[in-house]
């Protein structure tokens, strides 16, 4: 009888470390996740609402526009708060809440939140939302309507009032400039404010920067 060979010792893996989901929104830590809705519920999304507030018509107004047309498919899945790169930084910007404000009807709140001008046009939630609303877009029209109301944060009417006076948004330092001719960088390319003034005057922007249209 031939002697039977010891057992060999069957090798364990060492068990995988459990690691979380590679999404953007999950390797955020727990409580930040919780501060995100803690402050979401603190915001003027469910800060007390009076009746005549509601506006029923402003969903469809903004449907009506070129980028709004997929508001009302949204179902407040969160998925452009939790993507956005802002949001994930501040404790008031909640893209979300404001397409929920938007299809309550809030009109007054939604073009007069300051949140409004946080976004940075990154177009995260546009590429995400499972509903193909275009996120991104709609708080684009919110902008376009609070302007036509006068609404302008004073550092987009700075921006504004550079982009007439000099072509481009900053003034670039004379020092700059020499420093870009020391290393041989060709010139900037020749600007045409006149041409942009008289596109602001046509589309009344300018006496809206002025704060007088
Ligand atoms: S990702 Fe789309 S469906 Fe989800 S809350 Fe945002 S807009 Fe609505
Ligand atoms: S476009 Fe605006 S709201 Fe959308 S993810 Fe970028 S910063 Fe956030």
């Amino acid at each position: 009888m031939s002697e039977s060979k010891p057992r060999q010792k069957e090798k364990v893996e060492p068990e995988r470390e459990f690691t979380k989901a590679t999404s953007t929104s999950s390797e955020e830590p727990l409580s930040d996740m919780t501060k995100d809705k803690t402050s979401e519920r603190r915001g003027s999304e469910t800060a007390s609402i009076k009746a005549h507030e509601f506006d029923p018509h402003f969903k469809h107004e903004i449907s009506n526009f070129h980028g709004g047309e997929k508001l009302k498919q949204c179902f407040q899945c969160g998925t452009c708060t939790s993507d956005c790169p802002i949001a994930r930084f501040s404790d008031s910007y909640r893209p979300r809440s404001l397409i929920r404000m938007a299809l309550l009807g809030l009109k007054d709140r939604v073009l007069s939140s300051d949140t409004l001008w946080l976004c940075a046009a990154c177009f995260t939630c546009t590429d995400r939302c499972p509903q193909d609303v275009e996120v991104a877009s709609v708080i684009r029209i919110f902008r376009n309507i609070a302007v036509k109301r006068g609404v302008i944060p004073q550092i987009f009417k700075e921006l504004g009032s550079n982009i007439l006076e000099n072509g481009i948004a900053y003034k670039i330092p004379e020092l700059r400039l020499k420093k870009r001719e020391q290393t041989g960088l060709p010139p900037l390319p020749k600007r045409n404010p006149k041409a942009l003034e008289k596109l602001a005057k046509e589309t009344g922007f300018l006496k809206k920067l002025k704060g007088s249209g």
